[in-house]
């Protein structure tokens, strides 16, 4: 095995899929430990309903534990977890499973997942990826998400489509970024009535997506799925990106 991965790192000499610099042991994954090691996690304490990190133990009492923001606006699901920070190597590294089709890349950012969700998973009885527009999707092949949902050991279900094309989140003001998603996603339509009630009324569900800002998206999602009957719905987020907003 070694002697395999000195042949490939002198015959190939293949790069890292986020920094490209050549990787010392191509047989562990396509993304080198410089960058794994600089993956900023989340570290608790962070808000109970949507999983962003809160300032500091001491400002928050055991009752609230919960950010100012869902606070103000309890999100439609009723609790969350983020694995990371979306940043540095994380970003290259989720730019290059998403854009550039390292989709292998899944299953150690399913771990950072797990780790981060062990919570939030703990009950659940299903999975279910934020879906891309149809369009999006066949023009990526796959969905990020649903491949990430994978690697987490639950069932996961297609329960919801996207038939409306929105414009990209990014830039847009909270506010907008409400407006932009609310109608966006639905039930899928090629769910029998049975398959509803079995699925969805009464169970406990656990959105997954690989990049949460405002929350709006899981929060659009979360509405549609509490509308159709389920019990709890919780979120489970890759990385938080901080609000940028473009002032045009
Ligand atoms: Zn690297
Ligand atoms: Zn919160």
């Amino acid at each position: 095995m070694r002697a395999l991965d000195a042949l490939l790192t002198v015959g190939l000499a293949p790069r890292c899929a986020a920094c490209h610099a050549v990787l010392d042991h191509p047989l562990h994954g396509s993304v080198c430990e410089t960058c794994w090691h600089g993956v900023r996690r989340v570290l608790p304490p962070s808000c109970r309903r949507c999983g962003q990190p809160l300032p500091s133990w001491r400002t928050i009492s055991l009752a609230v534990e919960r950010c100012a923001a869902c606070r103000r606006r309890p999100p439609a699901f009723d609790a969350g977890a983020v694995a990371c920070d979306y940043q540095g190597e994380l970003r290259a590294i989720i730019h290059a499973f998403k854009y550039d089709g390292r989709r292998s890349l899944a299953r150690p950012l399913g771990a950072l997942l797990r780790d981060a969700g062990a919570g939030v998973l703990d009950g659940a009885d299903a999975v279910v990826p934020v879906p891309l527009h149809p369009w999006r999707r066949l023009r990526r092949g796959f969905n990020q998400s649903s491949d990430l949902a994978r690697t987490l050991g639950v069932p996961v279900r297609h329960l919801l489509w996207r038939p409306h094309l929105t414009r990209p989140q990014a830039g847009l003001s909270p506010g907008f970024r409400r407006r932009n998603v609310q109608r966006a996603f639905a039930t899928a339509p090629w769910l029998s009535g049975a398959t509803r009630r079995t699925r969805i009324t009464g169970r406990v569900i656990v959105l997954v997506d690989d990049i949460m800002t405002t929350g709006a998206t899981l929060d659009a999602c979360a509405r549609v799925l509490k509308a159709a009957g389920a019990r709890e719905v919780r979120a489970l987020t890759l990385a938080r990106a901080v609000l940028a907003i473009r002032h045009r």
